[in-house]
């Protein structure tokens, strides 16, 4: 079999969940926006709903339709995205519960749905979703009946950043005096400390063991067979472009797995991969489907190597490709056997 493992560890998952939750006195949601962050949406929310969520947050509500389907009646699915053009029959059939960023969003939902519950998403200073302080001004006697006001950091990763702060008082200030529940915290936010918690932190990347949630139990492991190992003689090189050339006479293996499942060219001789606890280097270009590696060091041919388990977790081989690990993770292919580890 050709096709690379990805091994999903579920306990490894729900003790994430169980561990962000720990952090604060509130509730806590999960993301599972892009596929449950690349693992498969539907095994990540059913795991987290039994590790203990009881509220979901998606980009669109066509993401929200598949988690209502695996999660059945009950939890509460928040869409970023709030209530688009065309998503009305998808919000009210799936009953999804869309985070209104805009008077528009909020006109077209209490029209289509009068009775349907919303949320609100605030611009709190990183100008990308959410109402900003004048559309506030003007549709704030709406917050009483929103299930939730929330708003998103831009620097929670960077805990001394001023935006934090800033962004912070910005959130009071556009909520005091009202009841509605509130959310402002993402995994960094969470990190961040109570000050940042409110009623419900919304993690997403640390669930799946990335930064900044650095106790974090990694969740992914990426295996990818060898095809064949060849005997490269000095001076020969290896791949398009020809990029590598031997300075000696090496063992190079070529591995299933390229670009298209998610392992992306800026990772171009520059990753490291491991055979048992021997780390052997990419080299040359990788190509669609395949990648090299020098197994020089290696005391036997290995049959495969992992590119992301206790040896490298998504952020270390997200380092190396000048990436995070959010990228790694929401990029891994379709091509991979996927096995999971019950929790
Ligand atoms: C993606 C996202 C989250 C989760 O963020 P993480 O950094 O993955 O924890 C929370 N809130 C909003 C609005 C998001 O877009």
């Amino acid at each position: 079999m050709a096709s690379g493992i990805l091994t999903i560890d579920l306990g490894a998952l729900a003790a994430n969940y169980r561990a962000l939750a720990a952090m604060n006195a509130g509730e806590t949601a999960a993301v599972v926006k892009a596929d449950g962050y690349g693992l498969g949406a539907a095994l990540v929310a059913q795991t987290l709903a039994e590790a203990g969520a009881r509220r979901f947050f998606v980009a669109t509500a066509e993401e929200g339709a598949a988690i209502r389907k695996a999660l059945g009646d009950g939890p509460e699915i928040g869409v970023f995205s709030g209530h688009m053009e065309g998503d009305t029959r998808l919000i009210q059939q799936a009953h999804l519960t869309p985070m209104l960023n805009s008077a528009a969003q909020l006109e077209r939902h209490r029209a289509a749905l009068p009775d349907h519950p919303f949320g609100i998403q605030l611009d709190t200073g990183m100008n990308r979703l959410g109402m900003e302080p004048s559309d506030w001004a003007a549709s704030r006697e709406h917050a009483g009946t929103a299930t939730l006001l929330m708003s998103h950091l831009a620097c929670a990763d960077e805990p001394a950043h001023p935006q934090n702060a800033a962004q912070l008082a910005a959130f009071r200030e556009m909520t005091s005096g009202i009841d509605t529940p509130k959310s402002l915290a993402a995994t960094g936010g969470t990190l961040l400390g109570p000050d940042y918690h409110f009623d419900l932190t919304r993690p997403g990347v640390g669930l799946y063991g990335g930064h900044p949630f650095a106790n974090a139990q990694p969740v992914v492991r990426l295996s990818l067979p060898v095809i064949q190992i060849r005997d490269v003689a000095p001076g020969e090189t290896v791949g398009y472009g020809a990029s590598y050339t031997a300075n000696g006479p090496r063992k190079i293996a070529t591995l299933s797995g390229g670009y298209a499942d998610g392992l992306i060219r800026a990772m171009s001789s520059r990753a490291t991969l491991w055979a048992g606890d021997t780390p052997c280097l990419m080299i040359g270009r990788v190509s669609m489907d395949l990648l090299s590696v020098d197994v020089s060091d290696c005391a036997t041919p290995p049959d495969h190597l992992d590119i992301l388990g206790p040896h490298q977790t998504v952020d270390q081989l997200a380092d190396a490709a000048g990436t995070i690990g959010y990228e790694i993770l929401t990029s891994l292919g379709p091509r991979y056997t996927r096995k999971v580890i019950a929790p």
